[in-house]
């Protein structure tokens, strides 16, 4: 009998032990205490907010959102995770402007970088010699903007957008205008802060811990989370000479961007833009012509198919004024835009770099800017750009059904290859000039952005089948052979530089680089 009770209660507390309850994340980061008074949050709207990002086409939902109070619980979050028996991912999240679920972490922990901006001074301008900003992973560039001028200075290299975080744009690259004279955002950083994957806090530069410096820059979140950047300044002109010209040739519109890319010098921004016949209404960078202008253009274009426009600035400062438009004058003499189509302003310096912001509230305004945006941004070498025009811009798009649905600027402009660090994470073509193209259209509904959806894809074949050898910019892939294809020689780097600082591949899920079902 005692041997019957004995083997029933063994048997039954076994039962007991085999069922007693994993705890849920939630629970387990319950049990998490922080350093300082970072906030782990549950509520279903917060939630819901880190569930989706700018381009409303991906949904995955955290099962916690992190407020940090330092990047030392920064720290200890990664690190609770890293040495758990079952990890769980962690995403830092700029301001979620990416456009494919990059900032998601579906099941795991969305750490809301902006919680790092209260209460304390994260950007310090300091000039030893020469002057940099030390700014904070999460700080907008419009912030640091903001608080450079005060010492007369400014980062030289910009997207178009402000309302960015530095840690946000120095995972992709930070590309726009300056570009082609100062390199990408990544080109003009002395040093950076970083949560590893392990949850240890480094201090990065090329000359110390270089390996996690480059490979963190362009590096889209796979190797650490950026807590500060250390970025280069010079001195803040006061104003600038923004001109716009329309071309109706595509040949004579690029040669002149190369031009002025490479050969001629004194211009501080370069980009170009294709205008389709009705691209120029409900598009967040048109507010810089009249009313009149806008129907000259849209004229041309109409009976051209599309017309380009290169666009330009030239900054100065009031002692400068009066040799501006003679300076002008002389770098754009040469150029072959159509006659009568030049268009000028004279902006603060700051307008211009916020020149985005204006179009932005304008369409919200019209409830257009919380909308799908299925954007598409490649990187097409100089010497296949006049094939990429007639095969996307007077092939696939000019017949697209969708253009008169669809709001959103077309950006095609060059820049150098060499300046650009060829050791950090980031890829671009294999030529010294390059395009950027950024097709940033923008569905009105759900059967609109299925439809500009499948122009990108269109879009992609026709480079495929052409032998374009592109890169894409912001990539988005889902599969291994894709990434491996994207990196190309990079590729058993970046694999050994994950297994260095994220072995168990914690960060960053949404770039769906490295899958792993936590
Ligand atoms: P998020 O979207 O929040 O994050 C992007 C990725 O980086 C995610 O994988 C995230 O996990 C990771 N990440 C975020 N913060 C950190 C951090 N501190 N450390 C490490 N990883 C981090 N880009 C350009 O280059 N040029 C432009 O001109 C330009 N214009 C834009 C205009 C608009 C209106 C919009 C919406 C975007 C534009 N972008 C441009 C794209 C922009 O650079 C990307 O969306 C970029 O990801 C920055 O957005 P974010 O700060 O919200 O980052």
């Amino acid at each position: 009998l005692l041997v019957v009770v004995v083997f029933l209660v063994g048997s039954l507390l076994s039962i007991v032990g085999h069922h007693k309850p994993v705890p849920s994340l939630a629970e387990r980061l319950d049990s998490l205490r922080f350093a300082d008074s970072s906030v782990i949050s549950f509520d279903p709207a917060e939630l819901d907010r880190a569930s989706g990002d700018f381009g409303m086409i991906v949904r995955a939902a955290p099962a916690a959102v992190m407020h940090p109070a330092s990047e030392r619980d920064v720290a200890e979050l990664v690190k609770f995770s890293h040495a758990a028996a079952r990890p769980f991912h962690i995403a830092a999240r700029g301001r979620g402007h990416s456009v494919r679920g990059q900032a998601l972490a579906g099941g795991g922990v969305v750490v809301e970088m902006a919680a790092l901006r209260k209460g304390r001074e994260r950007i310090k301008v300091t000039c030893p010699v020469e002057c940099y900003v030390d700014a904070g992973g999460e700080q907008l560039w419009a912030d640091v903007l903001a608080e450079t001028l005060k010492h007369g200075l400014a980062p030289r290299s910009w997207t178009d957008y402000l309302y960015l975080t530095v840690g946000g744009t120095l995972s992709n690259a930070g590309i726009s205008g300056q570009s082609f004279l100062h390199g990408p955002q990544i080109s003009n950083v002395h040093e950076l802060e970083v949560v590893t994957g392990k949850g240890e806090i480094v201090t990065c530069s090329e000359q110390q811990e270089a390996d996690l410096f480059l490979a963190v820059l362009g590096g889209l979140g796979q190797f650490g989370i950026i807590t500060r950047a250390r970025i280069a300044l010079e001195p803040a002109p006061q104003m600038v000479r923004w001109v716009r010209l329309i071309y109706t040739d595509f040949k004579a519109f690029s040669h002149d961007q190369e031009r002025l890319i490479s050969v001629i010098e004194g211009l501080n921004y370069v980009e170009g833009s294709v205008i389709m016949a009705n691209s120029l209404i409900n598009n967040w960078r048109s507010s810089f012509y009249l009313e009149e202008d806008i129907k000259r253009i849209k004229e041309l274009s109409e009976e051209h198919g599309a017309v380009y426009c290169l666009e330009v600035a030239k900054y100065y400062d009031h002692a400068t004024a009066n040799s501006i438009n003679e300076a002008i004058q002389l770098l754009l003499g040469d150029l072959r835009f159509e006659p009568g189509f030049q268009f000028k302003t004279d902006v603060a310096y700051v307008s211009f770099l916020n020149r985005v912001r204006e179009g932005e509230v304008k369409l919200q305004s019209r409830g257009l800017w919380d909308v799908p945006h299925p954007w598409l941004n490649i990187l097409v070498p100089r010497s296949r750009i006049v094939d990429f025009d007639q095969g996307v811009f007077k092939s696939i798009l000019k017949h697209s059904s969708s253009n008169n649905n669809s709001v959103g600027p077309i950006l095609i402009y060059a820049t150098n290859r060499d300046k650009w660090n060829q050791r950090t994470s980031a890829v671009i073509p294999d030529e010294q000039v390059f395009y950027s193209v950024g097709i940033l259209r923008s569905g009105s509904g759900d059967d609109d952005r299925k439809d500009l959806e499948q122009q990108n894809k269109e879009i992609l074949d026709f480079c495929d089948q052409a032998g374009i050898n592109y890169k894409q910019y912001l990539p988005h892939y889902t599969g291994t052979s894709d990434w491996m294809k994207h990196f190309g020689a990079k590729w058993s780097l970046f694999v050994e530089r994950k297994m260095r600082y994220d072995p168990r591949a914690l960060l960053s899920p949404g770039q769906q680089i490295f899958t792993s079902s936590y």
